[in-house]
């Protein structure tokens, strides 16, 4: 029988480690007010600090081109297609001057699953950027990409992660995982990285030496203990190799995807599930806030149900806006949405080293908001054209 909400917390708050049944009852129960509380409890002891993070960069999509087919996907295209890119080299210089020149010290660098592409060609492109940029930090090449790599190149997994660190990877995104359970991924993936790899994927990547994040795209077809099970397989990688940096969760948004039947969860759901996750993920150091996909103040409010970070300010996204997901924060927005709660705005990097001033601020104090097409295409309209009319717009998923 199902134990009462308020003895599981108890018992958390205690110091117990929150068991998967007991995750489910959280997960089901109405009370949502005291999970919140227990999480931020969770997440004060954690991060006494009296600031809470942010961190700017940008996400390049380099191709969209992909071989997998993923229901819940708006943004790839398949091969041949008429609308699939891959950028060119001046485009992402282009991209990354921007970037630095608004302040930007990271780029998050994800693509769809290339047919052609050699993992030379990756290693190349990341010696260049590395050489032009080396204060950039490539945060780059989601699991089931390095999965990919593997296969093209038919190398193993260990070769091919030291290879791409050797070449300029700085730090690997935790996109891919939306639920790691392969009953979910079976039925709405097809050649992806099942759930095993995807860990692998972060396992070596962490006994090199590497830092990672870890995701997870819930409310679409899995259920409550398959969502708990996920949270499970990354606690146990992280009880093992401690690499993981932060915990990011967001909820499937359905609009363009062949699964737009189902649909969205709400907010409640989303500050419930971020707030367990705290609770559930005791071993790991940070989790982000989502604003990108439920706006700034559901956002501002996970900051009060177990995250302890905003995420990114992002100066271009493609991926949820494919899906019609547009969330705009200017920076000023992001740093009064920790302010309004107490907090301190303090500006981070990857690897959560914080940073006394921010140098943004200053040259994004004048600049107007960016305007959106409102696209639902990732047109790509959300991109600077210029690092003085334009501003950071939407944030990261990983
Ligand atoms: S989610 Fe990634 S792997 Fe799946 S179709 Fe989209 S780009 Fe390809």
């Amino acid at each position: 029988m199902a134990r009462d909400t308020r003895t599981i917390l108890d018992e958390v708050l205690a110091g117990a480690r929150l068991g998967a049944d007991d995750a489910v009852t959280l997960l089901s129960s109405p009370n949502l007010a005291a999970i919140g509380h227990a999480a931020d409890t969770v997440t004060r002891r954690l991060h006494p600090e009296p600031w809470r993070t942010y961190n700017i960069d940008r996400n390049i999509n380099y191709t969209n081109i992909c071989t997998a087919v993923c229901d819940f996907c708006a943004f790839y295209r398949p091969p041949k297609h008429a609308e699939g890119y891959v950028l060119e080299r001046e485009e992402l210089y282009a991209k990354i001057e921007e970037t630095v020149a608004l302040g930007g010290d990271q780029i998050l660098f994800q693509g769809g699953l290339h047919p052609t592409l050699p993992l030379e060609w990756y290693e190349e492109l990341l010696r260049d950027l590395k050489q032009r940029f080396p204060q950039v930090n490539i945060h780059g090449f989601s699991p089931p990409e390095i999965y990919h790599f593997t296969k093209i190149s038919k190398r193993p997994l260990k070769e091919v992660l030291e290879r791409l660190a050797a070449a300029g990877l700085g730090s690997l995104p935790g996109g891919g995982g939306e639920i790691l359970v392969d009953r979910v991924r079976a039925a709405m993936t097809r050649g992806k990285v099942m759930t095993d790899d995807w860990l692998e994927v972060h396992r070596v990547w962490h006994q090199l030496g590497g830092r990672s994040t870890a995701t997870m795209m819930y409310g679409h077809i899995e259920t409550l203990a398959e969502r708990v099970e996920h949270l499970e397989r990354l606690r146990q990688l992280q009880d093992e190799t401690g690499g993981f940096t932060a915990f990011i969760c967001w909820s499937f948004q359905p609009d363009h995807t062949d699964m737009d039947h189902i649909a969205p969860a709400g907010p409640f759901e989303y500050l419930r599930t971020q707030a367990v996750a705290r609770l559930y993920l005791d071993n790991f150091p940070s989790i982000q806030s989502s604003w990108v996909t439920q706006g700034r103040e559901i956002g501002q409010l996970a900051l009060l149900f177990g995250a302890n970070d905003m995420g990114s300010l992002m100066i271009e996204e493609n991926v949820v806006s494919a899906a019609g997901t547009v969330h705009h924060l200017t920076l000023e927005q992001m740093r009064s949405a920790i302010s309004e709660l107490g907090y301190e705005p303090k500006r981070r990097n990857v690897f959560y080293e914080t940073f006394d001033e921010d140098p943004a601020v200053a040259l994004h104090a004048n600049m107007p908001v960016a305007s959106c097409c409102g696209s639902s295409s990732g047109c790509g309209s959300h991109e600077a054209s210029s690092a003085a009319s334009q501003l950071p717009v939407i944030t990261s998923v990983t």
